[in-house]
């Protein structure tokens, strides 16, 4: 049995049983309070004005009848479609399964990403063969120049297993590109100190232990954010997805009680407070998209290497020397994304208390479940998303926690206890 259904808790709004005699109340807009038992039986049981709980409640914005409409006008246009201009993150796959991109496909990405409207963009080259440097070296210097010409903000990022050599690291500097470091734990934590990446992506095999050591070695190489995300191995079933919700909590844990000496953010737990998804960079094709060594464009790198594992072809959308933005709205997979991210449609999703925190991915769910939306009754994806936003609500009352939160840049007067 998942985690899902048993700490739910019912009363006048979702709650979640953290443990330890708290629980977790949230509101429409993603509000939440750390409440004891007792507050909750009496908050279940009606609380009249003028009850100090309730004041409390309604002033934080957790019983709906007090939320403020405009607050909720705000919660549901930036949550939802209404405001789309195109996805910000566009990853581009130089090198991957042995297949390397070309420049000139690299390029024919570029100009597609340019050619959406966002006045902001993050590319990333992920390079996860090694052998894509040219297409990523001319990726990089061709949109850094475009974003020049046309005075569009741009972020850059380029992903891969090995250490660029010094050259390569003086052109990524120079253009000003982020280096992520793609790291595999499956066993005991590297050395510190070993690299000089900015930041790390690393994907917690079965065999992964010692996340407290693994958060210590990053911390002490200097690298300022890292993201956990599980092997294809622990995404399909709830013993697998608490085998890396127990890794990932567990190193959030260190990373909060050492703030005050590390600079190291935890990314996934920041992304998942602001309701983004944390293995791929945003919800497919509304958030991201994907582009295929031979210049394929799929909604998501997720929905890329479903393609590239299992010849699962519903997230192709067709190939960049063709494609034009003004299509992708009349993909046809495009209602079935968008009915997927209606957490309020889903009946699970509507009583559960972590609803403003979640954007899990269709592409994600398909990976786990073999659906857009997911069973979440036994939702692998569901028990380690709530597992590890767990660990942080149940800290709601630990100033160590919300001084982490804190100075990574969260918004925590959305919280109390
Ligand atoms: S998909 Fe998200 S909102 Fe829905 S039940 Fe799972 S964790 Fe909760």
């Amino acid at each position: 049995m998942s985690r899902l259904r048993e700490p739910r808790v019912p009363g006048p709004v979702p709650a979640r049983a953290l443990g330890g005699g708290k629980v977790l109340v949230a509101g429409p807009t993603g509000r939440v309070a750390l409440l004891t038992e007792d507050e909750h039986a009496a908050f279940a049981g009606g609380l009249r004005e003028p009850d100090p709980l309730r004041e409390r409640l309604a002033a934080l914005g957790v019983i709906p009848e007090a939320a403020e409409p405009e607050a909720l006008a705000r919660a549901t246009i930036e949550s939802g479609l209404l405001n789309w201009s195109g996805p910000v993150t566009h990853v581009v796959v130089v090198s991957a399964r042995g297949r390397s991109m070309v420049p000139e496909t690299a390029k024919a990405a570029v100009d597609f990403a340019f050619s959406t409207p966002r006045p902001t963009l993050f590319l990333e080259f992920v390079d996860e063969d090694g052998n894509g440097w040219p297409a990523a070296w001319f990726g990089a210097a061709y949109a850094r120049r475009r974003a020049e010409w046309a005075g569009r903000g741009l972020a850059l990022s380029y992903r891969s297993a090995a250490a660029p050599a010094r050259e390569r690291d003086e052109f990524l500097r120079g253009h000003g590109v982020a280096v992520r470091a793609a790291l595999k734990a499956d066993g005991a934590a590297p050395p510190a100190g070993e690299r000089g990446a900015a930041r790390a992506r690393v994907t917690i095999g079965p065999g992964a232990r010692e996340p407290e050591a693994w958060v210590d070695a990053l911390s002490s190489a200097g690298v300022s954010g890292v993201e956990w995300v599980p092997a294809p191995e622990l995404t399909s079933d709830p013993s697998g997805a608490r085998r890396f919700a127990d890794f990932a909590g567990r190193a959030l844990s260190r990373l909060i009680d050492a703030h005050e000496t590390s600079d190291l953010r935890d990314e996934l737990a920041i992304g998942l407070l602001s309701g983004r998804p944390w293995e791929i960079r945003g919800v497919d094709l509304v958030e991201t998209l994907a582009y295929a060594p031979d210049g394929t464009v799929f909604s998501s790198e997720e929905g890329w290497a479903l393609d590239a594992d299992r010849s699962v072809g519903i997230f192709r959308l067709g190939h960049v020397s063709t494609l034009r933005f003004a299509d992708l709205p009349s993909q046809p997979v495009v209602p079935a994304l968008v009915a997927a991210l209606a957490r309020e449609a889903q009946p699970l999703c509507a009583s559960c208390a972590y609803r403003s925190y979640c954007l899990i991915p269709p592409s994600v769910h398909f990976r786990a479940q073999g659906s857009l939306t997911g069973r979440l009754p036994d939702s692998p994806r569901c028990a380690a998303h709530m597992a590890l936003l767990d660990v942080v609500f149940s800290r709601l009352n630990d100033e160590k926690c919300l001084k982490a939160l804190e100075k990574w840049g969260v918004d925590i007067s959305r919280f109390t206890c």
